[in-house]
């Protein structure tokens, strides 16, 4: 997703072989096999509705939104395991990416933002988020350091890291 995305005011056959070429740069895998299967365009289309549900709840535009596999989680579903989204976040004015994943313990739409484990540099859940305004008060606040519940399973840190428990259970 670059930034130099056409604006609402151009047509939209050029928005759209814009946003088309995005997406071919950015997950060259998914988007040429989402016709291969039903389950893989059921996956797409589920994860447009992801896109657009995150991009209005953070207030950008759902260009801006990328859902790709997530390399670290799976989903589970009648037909078995498949691969969890992975939320990409590209700020136009910055261009910074944040990332997200899915929280399904909300029983509305949320999200874990993804951030770096004090601890050992991992990526790991790092607060939750449903409105820009969660995400603002996590950016806001004098930290003391913190996780999500979700960081604390040891699988996701570097062997060692305090942050990481083992897991109870399961
Ligand atoms: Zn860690």
């Amino acid at each position: 997703m670059t930034s130099t995305a056409p604006g609402l005011a151009s047509g939209l056959a050029e928005r759209a072989m814009h946003a088309a070429r995005a997406h071919r740069a950015a997950d060259p895998d998914g988007f040429h096999r989402r016709h291969d299967d039903p389950d893989r365009w059921n996956r797409w289309a589920r994860r447009a509705r992801v896109a657009r549900t995150i991009a209005a709840a953070l207030q950008v535009g759902v260009d801006r939104v990328l859902v790709t596999d997530d390399p670290h989680r799976e989903y589970r579903t009648r037909t078995g395991p498949v691969p969890g989204d992975l939320i990409t976040i590209t700020d136009p004015s910055t261009g910074r990416l944040w990332r997200f994943i899915p929280d399904f313990t909300t029983p509305g739409d949320g999200w874990l933002l993804l951030g770096r484990c004090p601890g050992c540099e991992a990526e790991v859940p790092i607060t939750r988020v449903a409105l820009l305004a969660d995400l603002g008060e996590y950016l806001d606040r004098d930290h003391d350091i913190h996780v999500a519940d979700e960081a604390r399973d040891e699988s996701l840190h570097e062997p060692g890291c305090a942050f990481g428990l083992p897991t109870v259970g399961d």
